[in-house]
């Protein structure tokens, strides 16, 4: 059997942390996965100098994941197409707004046997419907695609604190060689087949977790958020049922993808801290992200204005009335206060 060449496309805050357990578990599994890692960063200047340097000599991501070494066998790469050359193992980690530009490039460049695995939280959504990002690379790169996804801060994952993460895999052979990838002690995969409520979790606790700092920037305590968090869970079982059917089964909610990484993200997200900060100030969501982020990707909020305009399109917002609110709130001006009188 040979070997799995592994290449890693994003090197955000999530995508530095997943390197981290990847690099340690190619260099500890020889006999499945080559020893080097190759990772497609999406190069940038920091303090004068190219971000993939940095990670090539001093083996840290000083912009999105400071303080963390980075394994050696982890080597940075600019080009998209070099970075995913011949590789049979393709891991997706970049904000879902990049996806499509960058499956595109590569094209063509992978080995014949690749597979690839998804850990982007959000979907494509249009008018004309849902996809999930494993269906987006599949169609693009036609090759299949599985996802994992879970309560997984990224700094708490890198820093070792002890969590949990799904694997949503139908093909049971792949599914286990994607569990040697990213198991470790500190880093425990379930691998289960629902791939589809994997990542329909995934996308939509990012709008709930906007309602939830929206709740907190207003001042309401910890039995309001639970109340959104409650609620947005309801949501996100309905929407996968209504536009899903059995296909997304409900002991998936119960997974780390679901009901975990639903109260991480209204606990200590990205989109809990700049929806906290919109409604403690009111200043435009892009301004706050900027200044709040340090060039880290705002998911929640876009996924709000994508299922509100896939709702639309169905004639069905008045039937999510937490996700509607949330849309509302941040792109139609609506008072801050019907986070908790509208939904
Ligand atoms: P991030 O938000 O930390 O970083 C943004 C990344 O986008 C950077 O690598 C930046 O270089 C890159 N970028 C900027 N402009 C670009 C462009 N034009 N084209 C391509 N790339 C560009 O990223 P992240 O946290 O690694 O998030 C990736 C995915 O992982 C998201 O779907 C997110 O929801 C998910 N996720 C994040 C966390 C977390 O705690 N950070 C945890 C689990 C899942
Ligand atoms: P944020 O993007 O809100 O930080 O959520 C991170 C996450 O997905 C934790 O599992």
């Amino acid at each position: 059997m040979s070997v799995e060449n592994v290449c890693i496309i994003g090197s955000g805050n999530w995508g530095s942390a997943i390197a981290k357990i990847v690099g340690e578990n190619t260099a500890r599994h020889s006999n499945v996965f080559q020893r080097n890692v190759r990772q497609w960063v999406f190069e940038e200047n920091v303090n004068g100098q190219k971000l993939t340097d940095i990670i090539n000599t001093q083996h840290e991501n000083v912009k999105y994941l400071a303080g963390v070494p980075l394994p050696t066998n982890v080597v940075a790469i600019p080009d998209v197409v070099e970075a995913c050359k011949g590789a049979t193992l393709i891991v997706f980690v970049l904000p879902h707004q990049f996806v499509r530009g960058v499956c595109e490039k590569m094209k063509g460049h992978l080995a014949p046997n690749a597979r690839a695995i998804s850990l982007i939280k959000g979907l494509e959504i249009t008018p004309q419907g849902t996809r999930l990002f494993s269906e987006e690379i599949s169609r693009i790169l036609d090759i299949p695609c599985a996802a994992l996804s879970g309560a997984n801060i990224a700094d708490e994952v890198a820093r070792e604190k002890f969590c949990e993460s799904t694997v949503g895999c139908t093909h049971v052979a792949d599914g286990q060689v994607f569990h040697k990838l990213f198991d470790a002690p500190y880093f425990r995969i379930n691998v289960v087949q629902d791939h589809v409520g994997v990542q329909l979790c995934g996308a939509l606790k990012n709008v709930v977790a906007v309602g939830a700092g929206l709740s907190d920037g207003l001042g309401f305590g910890s039995n309001t958020k639970s109340a959104i968090v409650r609620r947005g869970l309801v949501e996100m079982r309905k929407f996968g049922q209504t536009f899903f059917g059995d296909v997304v089964q409900t002991e998936t909610f119960f997974e780390s993808c679901g009901v975990a990484d639903l109260l991480t993200t209204c606990m200590g997200g990205r989109n809990r801290k700049v929806a906290e900060a919109f409604a403690k100030t009111g200043k435009p969501i892009d301004q706050l992200e900027a200044e709040l982020l340090n060039g880290q990707k705002l998911q929640g909020t876009l996924t709000a204005k994508e299922v509100n305009e896939f709702l639309t399109a169905r004639n069905m917002v008045e039937e999510f009335p937490l996700f509607t609110t949330v849309y509302r709130i941040c792109y139609e001006g609506l008072d801050m206060h019907a986070i908790v009188r509208d939904i």
